[in-house]
């Protein structure tokens, strides 16, 4: 369907000319005999063609019957579309290069360079670009200029789904200069049929004249046997993408095992938030008792109040829990930064800053929250026995709360609170 212009649009006028006038057949001068318009999109903007078509002047000249377009029409654009070199590349590279969507591109086009495509249009051309990408990636040619100044080759094999279902695309690179060499679609990957693409990517590397220094792959059975027939001399190792993957399963299962320990051990938030939030209700009403009609916005700073003082201090405790709240629900981290190990550094954090406080108010002896809390969190959850410091630690208590908090846990921290009498 041809493209449908707006009324309005300001084109560009390029006029081009046929540069070689020589008649193809006799050699005399060409003649102007009809003019083509063209109308396209650049990504500099809407293009109108003016291509002058030439003929040879001689009735009897077998050039008279046949036009010459001008020579540069096809670097500019190919016949009949509606968009040029640069815009077609643009798109392509968008998908292949970038992985974006059609709808995606289509929306970049339109918003960064007023370019209106329709799905269907953009698909065609994401097909045709494949097309010439495949070519291309295969022409014997552009693959020896490529290699020219490249001693040595690595080789990897791979099998790729593309889709859930779909029988197993086998693709065969080149990891030195990053480019896939040739992909085949094997509905039974036997060991034979895999040795075949494996003796094809030998065929290859023979016509660039090239040594293969190494194979990687995931060393599935079919990849072992294969290489070992066509390249016996050649080191075949493991890919670092797939040994990762494999060995991630194992460490994650355990780290997994030592969350579950770890959260087994630290225990009781509820009943310890349930205490402090008692005894801040608690001291309201007796601060409130005073003056029944007015409305209350505790505000938690400098304790210039005996109320104040233990108010704050149950807020510190909220806070503790908190922090320790998301610190157990934090399941952020691969294999290389095991959640369970993150859990383990940010709770030692939170003993270590709850032990700072119980150090500092040392030989006060008012009864508060943090003594539930030493007790649930300065025990070593590492050890299942309780140690003789952590019963130690829990019968200090004070009131000189609140010590500054040095938690690098992130958001758990809780909203100040405020009531209404
Ligand atoms: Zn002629």
């Amino acid at each position: 369907m041809p493209y449908k212009w707006p009324a309005n649009t300001d084109f560009a006028f390029w006029e081009l000319d046929v540069i070689d006038r020589a008649c193809p057949a006799c050699g005399r001068m060409m003649y102007i005999c009809d003019h083509r318009y063209r109308r396209l999109h650049t990504l500099d903007g809407p293009v109108q063609l003016v291509c002058k078509l030439n003929h040879c002047p001689d009735r009897l000249c077998a050039g008279h019957a046949r036009t010459k377009s001008p020579e540069l029409e096809v670097t500019i654009a190919p016949p009949s579309w509606a968009i040029g070199w640069d815009v077609f590349c643009w798109i392509g590279h968008r998908r292949c290069s970038r992985h974006m969507s059609i709808p995606h591109i289509q929306s970049e086009l339109q918003d960064d360079y007023a370019i209106k495509l329709s799905e269907d249009a953009i698909a065609k051309y994401i097909r045709r670009y494949q097309a010439m990408l495949a070519a291309r990636q295969q022409d014997p040619e552009a693959l020896r200029r490529q290699y020219e100044s490249v001693s040595e080759i690595v080789l990897s094999i791979d099998g790729l789904q593309p889709e859930k279902g779909h029988e197993t695309l086998y693709v065969v690179r080149e990891l030195t200069q990053k480019r896939v060499w040739f992909a085949e679609a094997l509905i039974s990957a036997t060991a034979n049929e895999v040795q075949r693409l494996i003796a094809k990517a030998k065929d290859w590397a023979t016509s660039l004249n090239k040594t293969v220094s190494l194979w990687i792959s995931d060393k599935q059975d079919a990849f072992v046997t294969g290489i070992a027939a066509e390249f016996p001399d050649v080191p075949h190792r493991y890919c670092d993408n797939h040994f990762l993957r494999d060995l991630a399963k194992p460490v994650l299962e355990a780290d997994s095992h030592a969350k579950v320990q770890m959260r087994r051990k630290v225990r009781g938030l509820r009943k310890i938030e349930q205490a402090a939030l008692k005894q801040q209700n608690a001291d309201m009403s007796t601060s409130l008792r005073d003056d029944p009609e007015a409305t209350v916005t505790v505000i938690v700073g400098p304790a210039n109040g005996p109320s104040l003082a233990a108010d704050s201090a149950n807020t510190v405790v909220l806070e503790y829990c908190a922090a320790v709240r998301g610190i157990l629900n934090d399941d952020q981290g691969g294999p290389l930064h095991p959640p369970g190990l993150r859990m383990a550094e940010a709770l030692k954090e939170v003993r270590e800053s709850i032990q700072r406080n119980l150090d500092a108010k040392k030989g006060d002896s008012q009864k508060s929250n943090s003594a539930v809390w030493a007790d649930a969190l300065t025990g070593d959850w590492s050890t299942s026995k309780p140690s003789k410091s952590q019963s130690e630690s829990t019968s200090r208590t004070s009131t000189r709360w609140p010590q500054p908090l040095n938690l690098k846990v992130g958001d758990a921290r809780i909203a100040r609170r405020s009531s209404r009498g």
